[in-house]
């Protein structure tokens, strides 16, 4: 199937146990009860389990399925699953295909590897994977046959978390319950459900897979740990929104469409901006979801590019120097009665419930900005944030000039005017005048305002974008519920009363929360310092945010919401520690072994080349400058002893204590790998091209 001989509208799900698949092969009432389930949050029937396994069962052997899979998503942020045939002996020599509501509700993988940060000792490694009815069962191709794949929770024995997706579903639960409340105060009754959407775009590098297979960096860590910039980097911007090159184009056109099979809306696909960059989006969704397809789109990114001889590039930051990739992930909460709630009309002064929801985000973020960085902390987006090309470290808010004047009027006694939106003239006749945009957009903020929904800038191409949607739901929920309360306190169920209260409650939370606001550029000094004055957090590196995720505050709000259990929380700091540590520590060992093994011979090579070529010169009687020759050999003397050095930093770690060993990893390894790296990169501008063992970036960045 391509999109030449079958269009877009047929594609579309085609592999997805979907609504109408549902309806249309269900009976009657167990399809009414499964969809009071997803559209409405109600309990799930256990007794209709037997029927729907059976009609997903039939659906997936027509589509050529022999197994089926139980997909879930641990701590690692990867995808994983475990397959099953549906074939079970009958006895007499046949097998009978079976698939029973018990094995669609239940599955106990092993999976006792995965980190958990002890919650579950191998000893007692019982995980159960648990069907979340939520998000759709799917196809999914193989040559050789298809599974199908159903998703699901995974939890321990003990009914704790050992994943990414339960607290997503704990966290919309908490929000819609809060956002209620806030609903009923505006005379809004209907209890249509509030869910938490979310559309991720994500930015990816693409590159030859020649190269991938000659550069053993890129291969175990993701990343290149040397390369010296290119002559020619992005400066030119010449790569940005440019044409798509036309092998990167057939492998997009090719994600788009098994994406579109699998029911994953993507919609814009654009060149990024460092050359070999690209962006893919899809259209939100509920971000349970979301969270889900977009674990697909990774799958989809990384899997088709091997088809086309090229690898995609996830990490935060491939190549030094050169843009990094993130995952903006777009944020907003609606209901099918009440359509997308922070959606503030063109008068946001007259829309008192937008204003209200928005300022408890505003609330929420300035209440807990330690929480929203720490969900973002990992060691490949610590090379990211904080450079000159990603937002601060440092969390804020940014509102846009309509709605801070908004909010500036309220401060000041009570709001009376929005800033009209105005149009757009070109000056050019031919072309229509547009209706514009209320504020521009600001690329450096880590959380912006875009008009109808919040942008949290900060995520890493390489995340899961469970973690910022779960702390985004519960903060929120929080914040909600604070509002709620004391307006449900003031007006004591009159709602005559309710303007008056929320004219004092925005006020007080604008007097107490705005200084999170901030509509300036977030990359340069001045915000630094102005931040640090306003009291801002600033959390640069990992070991520094990740502690945020012990503290009073943070455990109370998790619990509060049942969001995440102490135990649960601190299993999660416990595990991203750990792989903080791990990522760093196979990244010194790599720097190492290339240092040491490829590159040191290869220095020395050209050094000899240099050396016998001198004295061959003077032995004939030619002064010869060993300019070249005394830097080369300068360069390798450095490198060698920054080889020992890192060798002696790195295995002195001490790991008793996980939070102390980041820190050392953060504060002593990386530092020492860096000093390699510079002696690395510097040879690389004087060892003779035909004798440098590893792809340039010049290759790895312009060979398409
Ligand atoms: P840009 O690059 O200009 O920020 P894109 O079109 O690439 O914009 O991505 C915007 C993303 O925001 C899309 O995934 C879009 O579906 C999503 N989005 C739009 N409205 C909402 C909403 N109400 N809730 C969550 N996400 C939204
Ligand atoms: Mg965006």
């Amino acid at each position: 199937m391509n999109f030449i001989d079958t269009p877009t509208q047929e594609l579309f799900c085609a592999n997805v146990f979907s609504k109408a698949v549902m309806k249309d092969r269900l009976p009657k009432p167990v399809f009414k009860s499964l969809m009071a389930t997803i559209e409405s949050g109600a309990k799930l029937d256990p007794s209709v389990a037997d029927i729907v396994a059976s009609a997903m069962k039939d659906w997936a052997i027509e589509k050529g399925a022999t197994h089926y899979a139980h997909v879930f998503y641990p701590l690692t942020g990867a995808t994983a699953e475990k397959h099953d045939s549906f074939l079970t002996p009958n006895g007499d020599g046949g097998a009978v295909a079976e698939f029973s509501g018990s094995q669609l509700i239940q599955g106990e993988p092993d999976g006792s590897s995965f980190p958990t940060g002890g919650i579950r000792q191998t000893f007692e490694a019982r995980g159960y994977t648990i069907w979340d009815i939520t998000s759709p069962a799917y196809i999914l191709e193989n040559p050789n046959g298809t599974t199908l794949c159903i998703p699901t929770a995974f939890v321990s024995w003990t009914g704790e978390a050992l994943d990414k997706k339960t607290p997503v579903l704990r966290s919309m639960q908490a929000l819609n319950e809060q956002a209620q409340r806030i609903l009923k105060l505006f005379g809004k009754t209907d209890g249509a459900m509030v869910s938490s959407t979310a559309g991720p775009e994500q930015e990816y590098f693409l590159i030859d897979r020649n190269f991938y297979f000659s550069r053993p960096d890129i291969l175990t860590c993701g990343r290149t740990l040397f390369g010296a910039a290119p002559p020619k980097g992005q400066e030119f911007d010449d790569h940005y929104f440019g044409a798509i090159p036309d092998r990167v184009l057939a492998f997009m056109l090719e994600v788009e469409r098994e994406l579109f099979k699998l029911g994953v809306p993507v919609k814009t696909r654009h060149n990024e901006v460092a050359p070999g960059q690209y962006e893919i989006a899809p259209l939100f969704e509920f971000a349970n979801v979301a969270t889900d397809h977009q674990q697909l789109i990774m799958t989809m990114l990384k899997k088709v590019a091997e088809k086309y001889g090229m690898t995609c590039l996830m990490h935060e930051k491939p190549f030094a120097g050169v843009n990094g990739s993130g995952k903006h992930v777009n944020w907003s909460m609606g209901s099918a009665s009440q359509g997308n709630l922070l959606d503030p009309g063109d008068t946001p002064h007259e829309n008192a419930q937008f204003l209200l929801i928005c300022a408890a985000v505003i609330r929420a973020v300035h209440k807990y900005q330690g929480l929203l960085r720490a969900v973002v902390a990992s060691a490949s987006n610590d090379h990211r944030l904080g450079a000159n090309e990603a937002p601060p470290a440092i969390i804020s808010i940014f509102l846009g000039d309509q709605l801070t004047d908004v909010f500036e009027q309220i401060k000041a006694g009570g709001a009376s005017s929005s800033i009209p939106k105005g149009t757009l003239e070109v000056g050019v006749d031919v072309l229509p005048p547009l209706p514009k945009d209320a504020g521009d957009r600001n690329r450096t903020s880590p959380f912006a305002f875009t008009g109808n929904r919040f942008e949290f800038r900060a995520v890493g191409s390489n995340m899961s974008i469970s973690g910022p949607l779960v702390a985004m739901n519960t903060i929120v929920a929080e914040s909600l519920d604070y509002c709620a309360s004391v307006l449900e306190i003031e007006t004591g169920g009159d709602s005559e009363k309710l303007n008056a209260a929320l004219q004092k409650l925005l006020v007080q939370i604008m007097k107490e929360h705005g200084s999170i606001i901030f509509n300036g550029d977030g990359y340069s000094e001045e915000w630094h310092k102005e931040a640090a004055e306003r009291g801002l957090l600033n959390h640069k590196t990992t070991p520094d945010a990740l502690p945020v995720l012990e503290t009073k505050e943070v455990q109370e709000l998790f619990e509060r919401y049942g969001v995440l259990s102490e135990r649960e929380l601190e299993s999660r700091l416990d595990t991203y520690l750990e792989q903080y540590c791990l990522s760093v520590k196979v990244e010194s060992k790599m720097t190492i072994e290339m240092a040491r093994t490829i590159i040191f011979p290869a220095a020395i090579r050209y050094q000899n080349q240099l050396a016998s070529t001198c004295a061959n010169l003077k032995f004939v009687g030619y002064e010869f400058d060993t300019h070249t020759l005394d830097k080369v050999t300068e360069l390798v003397k450095a490198l060698q002893d920054s080889i020992s050095d890192l060798e002696a930093i790195t295995s002195s770690v001490n790991s008793s204590n996980a939070h102390e060993a980041a820190v050392y990893y953060c504060n002593k390894v990386i530092p020492a790998m860096n000093d390699v790296r510079k002696y690395v990169d510097e040879l690389e501008g004087y060892v003779a091209d035909d004798l440098w063992p590893l792809p340039t970036y010049q290759e790895m960045l312009f060979i398409r």
